[in-house]
């Protein structure tokens, strides 16, 4: 058929094959250009199919030349319905990685499962023996736990009610928005969805399973930003959440001999989780103005990219005091967080896109479906239904 985009909402219904295809060629092509990283050899990536952690397995193996399994949430598609944008990358990255000779597997279930970390494991014993790193990069809205309870994340403050400046992408009106204040129950049920347990959880079963090498590392992804976020997201209920990532990486370097725990805070990025962070896009669309303007703006594969070859496998690990790594160091230096204070306060309706980048807003966005990617006709028609060749 031939596939446009649908979006409602903050997120967009269909996704387009090749276009998925084209975006991971890119990223390939992106960390192929740069000097290889001799880091590790056999990686777990848990939330393996979008964002951060598509960006991570595409460098951990076509930088480091690393075999790599993939843990995925995604919908195949049929004759009416295209597959979901990660189904896409996932059968496009194991493409790419065949045809270098590269391993690359895929388990496609819920990741907070036991049945899943079981089928990783079985995986991992049968073909690689141990792993030398775990990525995990979840972002999900809920977690059904062993006894059947589902948890569901909320966006809240852990204050009182909140009101700030928004961003209608559609529209592209500024609003004001009021985000109310998270209950107990909601905060529990936020940090058990998006906080450490489950991190924990796969690292507790991997080594129990001596599926682990000595000295492997494991990196879980952060965010903080600047003040200005502050009430909605470090000091929201989605920040006690990552303060519990954040303590739970100190837990698994006691707790773990031989395992290297790191949080890695990286930058603000338009992908499909934070699309749906309130507040949050028009801080992005106006840091991507600047950041841009001043020619150090990132996506995705080069965050990760400088993260593997830069932070984790280029020397000692640089930290920051609470023994973090800080991928938002050049989002959150002075001058530039200076300018985004100044930009927020001056926008309004009429000077929108002088201070805020909306149109590279909607470009990443459309291109998390694959749309908008270069030498992809988009009037012709495509087949919908793409294989995973490790799950086929
Ligand atoms: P994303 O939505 O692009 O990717 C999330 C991935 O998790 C997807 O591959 C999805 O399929 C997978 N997933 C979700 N639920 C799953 C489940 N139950 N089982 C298996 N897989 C599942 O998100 P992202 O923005 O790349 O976020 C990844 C991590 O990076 C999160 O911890 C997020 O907080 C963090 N982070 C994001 C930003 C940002 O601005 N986007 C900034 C800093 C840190």
């Amino acid at each position: 058929m031939v596939v446009k985009p649908k979006v409602r909402g903050f997120i967009c219904t269909t996704s387009h094959p090749e276009g998925c295809r084209a975006e991971v060629k890119a990223q390939i092509d992106y960390v192929k250009s740069k000097p290889r990283t001799d880091g590790a050899k056999k990686v777990l990536v848990i939330g393996a199919s979008m964002g951060y952690g598509l960006a991570s397995r595409i460098t951990a193996a076509f930088s480091g030349g690393a075999a790599t399994i993939g843990v995925i949430f995604d919908k195949q598609g049929d004759e009416k319905r295209t597959a979901s944008s990660g189904w896409y990358n996932t059968a496009a990255f194991e493409e790419f990685a065949a045809a270098e000779g590269l391993y690359a597997k895929t388990v496609n279930g819920d990741a907070y499962s036991e049945a899943v970390k079981n089928q990783v494991i079985d995986m991992i014993k049968k073909d690689l023996g141990k792993i030398d790193m775990v990525i995990y990069s979840l972002a999900a809205p809920r977690r059904t736990d062993k006894d059947g309870t589902v948890y569901t994340s909320v966006l809240k403050t852990t204050g009182g009610d909140y009101t700030n400046k928004t961003i209608d992408l559609k529209t592209r009106q500024l609003s004001e928005v009021t985000v109310t204040a998270a209950t107990d129950e909601e905060i529990r049920h936020t940090v058990k969805v998006m906080g450490g347990e489950d991190w924990k959880d796969w690292i507790k079963a991997l080594k129990a399973a001596d599926a682990l090498d000595d000295g492997a590392v494991t990196v879980a992804y952060s965010y903080i930003g600047p003040s200005l976020t502050h009430s909605i997201y470090f000091d929201g209920s989605i920040g006690r959440a990552k303060a519990h990532l954040h303590k739970t990486a100190d837990e698994i370097n006691t707790e773990f001999d031989g395992v290297n725990a790191y949080v890695s805070v990286n930058k603000a990025l338009v992908t499909q989780s934070s699309a749906a962070i309130p507040v949050v896009p028009l801080y992005i669309s106006i840091l991507y103005k600047i950041m841009k303007k001043k020619g150090n703006h990132e996506g995705c594969i080069e965050q990760m990219y400088r993260l593997f070859n830069e932070k984790l496998f280029g020397g000692d690990v640089p930290l920051d005091s609470e023994g973090r790594i800080r991928m938002d160091d050049w989002e959150m230096r002075e001058d530039i967080q200076k300018e985004v204070s100044d930009a927020w306060n001056k926008i309004s309706n009429d000077n929108i896109n002088e201070y805020a980048d909306i149109d590279g807003y909607w470009d990443d966005f459309y291109k998390l479906f694959g749309f908008g990617a270069v030498g992809v006709d988009y009037d012709a028609e495509t087949e919908t239904i793409a294989e995973i060749p490790s799950l086929s």
